[in-house]
């Protein structure tokens, strides 16, 4: 008997590239932002952040104004990934990650939009 560990398979493999953190600009106002999918297996989403990091009265005032926030983990192998915040992480000082937001396009000139 041998225990053979599993190969990685493509969708492993295509799964893992999803969940790098990567530097994208944004498609409409053209800011830096950072995409990535989250490490979130039932409920995996695909995420633009600002790569601004949020003190925690920024993250309250980014929630009230209704954008989702994340945890940016910096992993030793498998580098940068965004994970959900749920209020265990939000309450104040529990969680060491660095906290982002997501990504808002500023208002666009009144020219650009009519085009
Ligand atoms: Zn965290
Ligand atoms: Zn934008």
């Amino acid at each position: 008997m041998t225990a053979r560990r599993p190969r990685p398979t493509a969708a492993d493999r295509a799964r893992a590239a999803a969940e790098d953190v990567r530097a994208r600009p944004c498609p409409r106002c053209t800011a830096t932002t950072l995409v990535a999918r989250t490490t979130d297996r039932v409920a995996a989403l695909d995420v633009r952040a600002d790569p601004t990091p949020l003190e925690p009265v920024a993250e309250i005032l980014a929630r009230l104004d209704g954008r989702l926030t994340w945890c940016l983990i910096e992993h030793e192998h498998v580098g940068r990934r965004l994970r959900w915040r749920d209020p265990w992480h939000i309450a104040a000082g529990r969680c060491p990650h660095t906290v982002v937001a997501d990504h808002r396009c500023p208002p666009q000139p009144v020219q650009e939009t009519l085009l």
